[in-house]
């Protein structure tokens, strides 16, 4: 299967869960990804704001900032494939923005590159992903963001998803970046 189908495929898929069990599931995901040791020991934890059916992260920040850590979300432009940064507080607003992702209000003056956030390896960037093989490899939404940013990093990328996200395998290309580990509803996997 190509990429555009296999999104296609497993986007749909997603859709299907209810959002009773998505939130049992993203709590779950929470539970096993803050109680990792890199987690605890991470100074900045890097979380996108979920949107749609994704694996709700609303809590994983929650728990950051209980924790004291630095908390930064990605922001999209429209006119520049590369990601940009923002660093953000416990209590913030936020709106639509490109492609319906959601968006701190107030940001313009704290938008960052990847190079001035200065992540390191002790830190941790949670991705999002729309399907995902046991080789770790990782299907985008298919502007190739992550693959950008992910490329410079050396924090821990951890990939969040539900476990019917799961495909015997992503078309990989040379410009896919692995990812780290992978963490689903399912404890075992
Ligand atoms: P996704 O990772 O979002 O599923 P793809 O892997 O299909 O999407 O990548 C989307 C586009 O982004 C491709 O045309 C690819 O060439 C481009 N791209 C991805 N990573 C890079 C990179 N590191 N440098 C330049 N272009 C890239
Ligand atoms: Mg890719």
């Amino acid at each position: 299967m190509t990429k555009p189908q296999l999104r296609t495929q497993i986007l749909s898929r997603r859709e299907a869960l209810s959002p009773e069990v998505r939130a049992e599931y993203s709590h779950k995901i929470t539970q096993t990804l803050t109680s990792l040791p890199q987690f605890l020991t991470a100074e900045t934890i890097h979380c996108y704001l979920s949107f749609g059916t994704e694996v709700d992260t609303s809590e994983i920040r929650l728990a950051a900032f209980a924790a004291g850590k630095r908390v930064a979300i990605p922001i999209l432009e429209k006119n520049t494939p590369i990601l940009k940064h923002c660093i953000i507080q416990e209590h913030f607003e936020f709106t639509n923005g490109h492609w319906n992702v959601p968006v701190p209000t107030g940001i313009e003056v704290g938008l960052l590159s990847a190079e001035e956030l200065a992540m390191t390896e002790k830190d941790i960037i949670i991705v999002p992903l729309v399907a995902f093989d046991k080789e770790k490899h990782r299907l985008g939404y298919g502007k190739g963001f992550y693959d950008r940013f992910l490329q410079h990093e050396k924090a821990l990328k951890i990939g969040i998803a539900f476990s019917l996200q799961e495909v015997g395998q992503i078309p990989f290309e040379s410009h896919d970046e692995v990812l780290s580990m992978i963490i689903t509803e399912n404890p075992q996997y």
